[in-house]
């Protein structure tokens, strides 16, 4: 018996148990980490496994390979900021997809010159999976980058018949797939098929709103460990088949999770072109009065409160203020002010981004509320302290039926007693809309940078607490 006959089977079961622990353990922020260290453990098994599987003759390459990887993706882990963590998954679903798609074009090939008649019908269909899956996951994800990064036009670009031209262009591509699997050696197939998979891509993400790329990135996920199972039957590798439906399938539900909380179907966030110029009265620049408040008032109102809700949102992300958020939670709570979090769903740029900002700040978890927990008890609030977030708690996805947000269910700070909002300036969020919550009479706009304003408060409630 071969050593990776013994070995193999047993690394790679344990690399698919931590995969499984991980995705597991990710789902909440208390053993979210012990999540993540699993999942690395059972990559690196992975990894340890293959490299001892006997098919691998030559180690050069695989080590070029492995400190190019390396001295890229570790500078990138640590220049990107917390902010680009979407745009930085969608480039590592681009690698992953490319990687898949070349893998399956050598695959396809070597076949050819081997058997001269070309791979067998069962595996020439996960081979046909596996590239188109991988090229138009690869040109999507890169897309989304550009969109995410700002280097690419948000808003989306649409024209008439544009989803009868991709689904012509996606069609033409399964087609020729098809005919690839009946007939394998029509190699001057292939290169087509291949540059219209990409060319799919980009279109499908053209028409689709830099709003939505985080849900798109979920979904281009699902696309790309697809791929990656289709993989696994390709190269016989049970692994890759394990790893593939497990990314394919939580990227699935995530995507669902999301489209939900935003209260979107999957058609109206691929199809539905959000985030085209609004003509609300926030675009027209129409203005209305607020009531605005300095970092004393807002001091004095929090100190002398029974009951606060902080509602954390992507603002709080840019300023990175959950460390002063930190400082005025315990100034408050040690002046016996009851202080909650209240976490929307799709606050921020991508899903758990609030808990992960929280839980760096060692904010305790059992303070940490769901939307649908703290909206019975907003009523008896005397506080909702509006952090750097617009479209969750924008009351007109209840009220307004021609709203673009209208449905998404939102944390309900307007039942507050009083509503206070740090912000920089009456810009809307994500959604490009306005918020009627800001003019409303029990609400005070404090106008500023998140971290510098909460910085002021602290200071201000610090002097309150030595009075
Ligand atoms: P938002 O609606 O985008 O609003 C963020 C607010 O933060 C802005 O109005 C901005 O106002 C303020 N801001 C920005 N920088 C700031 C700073 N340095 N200091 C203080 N305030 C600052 O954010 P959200 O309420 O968190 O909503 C998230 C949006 O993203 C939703 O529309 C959601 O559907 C969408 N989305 C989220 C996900 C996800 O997974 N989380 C996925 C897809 C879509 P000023 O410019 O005036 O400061």
């Amino acid at each position: 018996m071969k050593l990776d006959d013994a070995v193999l089977p047993i690394l790679y079961m344990l690399a698919a148990m931590g995969f499984i622990l991980a995705i597991k353990w990710m789902n909440s922020p208390a053993t979210a980490r012990r999540g993540v260290v699993v999942g690395e453990i059972g990559m690196a098994l992975a990894v340890i496994g293959t490299l001892l599987r006997f098919e691998v003759v030559n180690y050069e390459w695989i080590f070029v390979a492995f400190f190019l990887g390396t001295a890229v993706g570790i500078p990138i882990a640590y220049i990107m900021p917390m902010t680009a963590v979407p745009q930085r998954t969608a480039f590592s679903h681009a690698c992953g997809a490319l990687a898949s798609a070349l893998i399956g074009t050598a695959e396809y090939y070597k076949g050819l010159d081997q058997s001269g008649a070309g791979v067998s019908k069962v595996v020439m269909v996960a081979l046909i999976v596996e590239t188109l899956l991988g090229f138009l996951t690869f040109t999507a994800s890169m897309m989304a980058f550009g969109k995410l990064q700002e280097v690419l036009p948000q808003r989306p670009i649409v024209y008439k018949g544009q989803n009868f031209v991709n689904l012509g262009i996606f069609a033409a591509a399964a087609g020729i797939g098809l005919a690839l699997v009946v007939s394998p050696g029509q190699t001057f197939l292939f290169p087509i098929f291949a540059v219209l998979a990409l060319l799919f891509g980009i279109l499908l993400i053209i028409p689709i709103g830099g709003a939505d790329m985080p849900t798109v990135i979920a979904l281009l996920n699902s696309y790309a460990g697809l791929s990656a199972s289709a993989m696994g039957f390709v190269l016989n590798n049970k692994l890759l088949i394990v790893a593939g439906a497990l990314d394919g399938s939580s990227g699935f539900i995530l995507s669902i999770i999301m489209c939900r909380a935003m209260n979107r179907s999957f058609t109206n966030v691929l199809f539905g072109a959000f985030g085209q110029l609004q003509t609300t009265s926030a675009a027209a620049g129409e203005a209305k009065p607020v009531h605005s408040a300095t970092p004393e008032d807002a001091a004095q109102i929090l100190d002398s409160a029974r009951s606060v809700v902080v509602i954390p949102g992507y603002g709080m992300a840019v300023a990175q203020a959950q460390h002063k958020l930190r400082e005025m939670y315990d100034i408050l709570t040690r002046r016996g002010v009851e202080v909650r979090f209240a976490i929307h769903p799709v606050a921020g740029r991508m899903p758990g981004h609030m808990n992960v900002l929280l839980a760096e700040a060692d904010i305790p978890y059992d303070k940490l509320w769901e939307m649908d927990d703290i909206n019975p008890e907003m009523a008896n609030v005397d506080v909702a302290l509006i952090i750097g977030a617009n479209d969750v708690v924008n009351p007109g996805a209840e009220t307004d039926p021609n709203s673009p947000i209208s449905g998404m269910p939102i944390i309900q700070a307007y039942k507050a007693r009083t509503v206070m909002v740090i912000k920089r300036s009456m810009n809307p969020g994500f959604a490009g809309i306005d918020n009627d919550l800001y003019y409303r009479d029990n609400t005070l706009m404090l106008f500023g940078d998140a971290k510098s304003f909460l910085s002021s408060i602290v200071k201000e409630a610090g002097a309150l607490a030595k009075v």
